[in-house]
């Protein structure tokens, strides 16, 4: 994006921050934006996460059995170490685009959320550079992203990391994108299976169930729940889960194949219908 339009955008979005007026006032993703840009408990449960991971890594690397991939873990004792991480909201928060969009009163976009993640502007997830530079510098372990952005995002996306040092490495590939090769899909296991056929991986982060485990389509909440908890030994120790009440396949599963984006009033009246008052 040119330097004029990029510009032209902050002052708009600045203008409109000022304005009280603008914005849906019953905007039912005001208060969960909030909470990640102004709250010291949103901090402090992002920094909490990577604290409890760090904790443990040196055990981690110690034990040639730890594997945070028991399913698809690669033979051998002496295969290098590696930690996975997905990229938005756990390592790059991107609320300030969520931000944007109440304040313009407008629904997500592929458009504009490609613009956003074109200007390279996320600021980093609390805690996530400073635990992944010690394991990267520190400890010689591989930090692979794994992330749903698309691989005409990859440059962009590299550039946004980079600039907040978060380690990147320079002799192969470690942040693989949705469809970057013939045989990756969107969903991550498949790209998971790759680094770990090479790679010791010893955890995994991320803000979204999927991050971590294959999702059947359409699964219900309770279902997400009952699978996740199939998985309790896992969580804390290999899998470590950021906060992130904006948005995930948590919303979509309420839904049930409704677009939220095209069908507003449908979507809260559904919303509403999911409340459990007893
Ligand atoms: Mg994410």
């Amino acid at each position: 994006m040119g330097l004029l339009i990029r510009a032209g955008l902050l002052v708009g979005v600045i203008l409109l921050s000022s304005c009280a007026t603008r914005g849906s006032q019953s905007d039912e993703r005001l208060h969960s934006t909030l909470w990640v840009q102004t709250s010291a408990e949103y901090a402090v449960a992002a920094v909490q996460v990577f604290a409890l991971a760090a904790a443990q890594a040196d055990a981690a690397m110690n034990d040639p059995t730890w594997t945070a991939l028991p399913e698809l873990q690669g033979p051998g004792p002496d295969l290098p170490i590696a930690v996975i991480a997905d990229v938005d909201e756990t390592v790059l928060d991107n609320s300030a685009f969520a931000a944007r969009n109440i304040l313009l009163d407008r629904q997500y976009s592929g458009e504009t959320w490609a613009d956003w993640v074109r200007e390279g502007a996320a600021d980093p997830v609390p805690g996530a550079v400073e635990y992944l530079r010690w394991l990267a510098v520190q400890r010689g372990v591989t930090v692979f992203y794994v992330t749903r952005r698309e691989a005409s995002l990859e440059a962009a996306t590299r550039a946004n990391l980079s600039r907040h040092g978060f380690p990147l490495s320079d002799t192969e590939d470690t942040l693989l994108m949705d469809y970057e090769q013939p045989d990756w899909g969107s969903d991550k296991n498949s790209r998971r299976a790759k680094i770990a056929s090479r790679y010791r991986v010893i955890q995994l982060f991320g803000d979204n169930l999927a991050d971590f485990m294959d999702i059947p389509e359409g699964a219900s909440p309770k279902e997400r729940v009952r699978l996740a908890r199939t998985a309790e030994h896992m969580w804390g120790s290999r899998w470590f889960m950021l906060p992130n009440p904006i948005y995930g396949d948590w919303e979509a599963a309420l839904m049930d194949g409704l677009d939220p984006a095209k069908e507003e009033h449908e979507a809260l009246r559904r919303k509403l219908g999911e409340l459990e008052p007893t």
